[in-house]
């Protein structure tokens, strides 16, 4: 029998202080306990303890120099956590806060995400605490071939494929592929993200936030709602924000707020039209993201240093970064009189919010559900690599609307509770956790 709190306590032992792990890990096993224990044979293979113990942490010095040739050294990891169903994949994250336990828990993370997809990736997750903020594109440069330098070894279309994550988008995955391309010889497509004439995918761009759509659709769609007219506050201004926004607005629902680290915007008439252009603009351009927009746009309310989630809305999207939704902004939005809150960031809602959502009757759905769409471009991304094909906008699109309506739908069927409700994150951790854990019983002790 699955005992959660001698596991976490032998967890917490070996990996002191790795909050962030220790809460995904949690999450997953208290998802699959009953399922776990149904099947005595995991028991027996002692998957659990092989399942929260990562494959391989790889942490590698990169130094770089800036424009005034200043000499700095940063910190790169890739943590390859699971193979069993397919080669490691999953981005990498610059940012100043990262460190190993956020790095274990997106890349634990990444796994059950990655296998809900139905295409075969395993988990991984890298990065470094470098921050891209405020570093000219020539520092970046020097930095992502620094970075490489280490990470070319680790990686292969067939072992283990790297994207983009927070700080990490086009740009850098382009400095950082023409280093691997040097250094191996090889054009085979090993990062995902790629720029469209170089081997990219069409639609990875807008995959993450148009899949976070097409899931929520289908939640609506199952309850006799639809997203048109729905009133959404949103947090982050990047590349999953921008996603959600453009889909969004598209299907008819307005997107009332967007947020940066100087607070949020509250825009009656809806973010939509240029104004979503105009947030990419700003993600290329500043660190301030939320006071341009209100100079930009003078209909708009700005809120410095104040999350979206005191707007009344009917949908809330946290799309910036883990635990940025706590039990105080759950309450708000509770009161408010939200209806469902869906995760398109990594994990953003704390343990506390989650309960307080369960209790209210809100539906709340797990981001290694609802924000799987940039990882499942990304797998059609190396399918394409593959085949030294590309398939148009219009199919890789197709491909993806279908993959998130799978991934709702197996939500509800391991999800679906005896008063008929649907709980998914239960739903989301089961099914990951099955196939996953299957494919390491056929495969043996290794
Ligand atoms: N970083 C994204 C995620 O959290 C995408 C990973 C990928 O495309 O490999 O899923």
């Amino acid at each position: 029998m699955m005992n959660i709190d001698r596991i976490l306590l032998d967890l917490e032992k070996r990996n002191p202080g790795e909050k962030e792990f220790m809460q995904a890990v949690r999450e997953v096993l208290e998802s699959i306990e009953d399922v776990y224990n149904e099947n005595q044979h995991f028991e027996a293979l002692n998957i659990i303890e092989r399942l929260v113990e990562p494959d391989r942490v790889l942490s590698f010095k990169v130094p770089w120099t800036d424009d005034e040739g200043k000499i700095h050294v940063n910190r790169g990891y890739r943590v390859q956590f699971n193979n069993a169903i397919g080669p490691y994949k999953g981005g990498l994250r610059f940012h100043p806060s990262l460190n190993l336990s956020i790095l274990k828990f997106l890349a634990f993370e990444q796994v059950f995400k990655n296998s809900l997809t139905s295409l075969p990736m395993g988990g991984a997750k890298g990065g470094s605490d470098f921050d891209p903020k405020g570093k000219s594109s020539a520092e970046i440069m020097r930095f992502c071939q620094s970075f490489m330098l280490e990470l070319w070894k680790l990686i292969g279309p067939d072992m283990d494929v790297p994207a983009g994550d927070i700080g990490v988008g086009m740009k850098e995955i382009g400095y950082l592929y023409g280093m691997y391309k040097k250094l191996s010889g090889n054009h085979n497509g090993v990062l995902t993200g790629k720029g469209i004439n170089w081997g990219g995918s069409a639609i990875r761009p807008e995959a993450t936030g148009y899949g976070v759509v097409y899931f929520i659709t289908e939640m609506l769609r199952m309850r006799g709602d639809s997203i048109e007219g729905k009133r959404i506050a949103i947090s982050g201004f990047g590349n999953v924000a921008w996603g959600v926004a453009k889909k969004a607005t598209e299907l008819g629902a307005k997107i009332i707020t967007i947020s940066g680290p100087d607070g949020y915007i509250y825009d009656s008439q809806g973010v939509s039209g240029d104004k979503i252009d105009y947030m990419l603009e700003l993600r290329i351009s500043n660190d301030d993201i939320v006071k341009p927009y209100s100079y930009e746009f003078t209909e708009v309310e700005y809120n410095p240093n104040k999350k979206p989630w005191e707007e009344p809305c009917d949908i809330a999207i946290p799309c910036a970064i883990q635990n940025e939704m706590d039990e105080a902004d759950a309450e708000r939005l509770i009161k408010n009189g939200c209806s469902y809150v869906c995760e398109a960031a990594n994990m953003p809602c704390t343990r506390g919010a989650i309960d307080l959502f369960r209790k209210s009757g809100i539906i709340f759905a797990p981001s290694k559900a609802v924000n799987a769409g940039g990882v499942s471009a990304s797998g059609l991304e190396m399918s394409q690599n593959a085949m030294k094909y590309s398939w148009t906008p219009e199919e890789v699109d197709k491909k993806l609307h279908q993959i998130m309506k799978n991934i709702h739908s197996t939500c509800v069927k391991y999800g679906t509770q005896t008063d008929g409700s649907v709980d998914y994150v239960k739903g989301a951790n089961i099914a990951g956790f099955l196939k996953v854990a299957n494919a390491m019983v056929d495969q043996g002790v290794i």
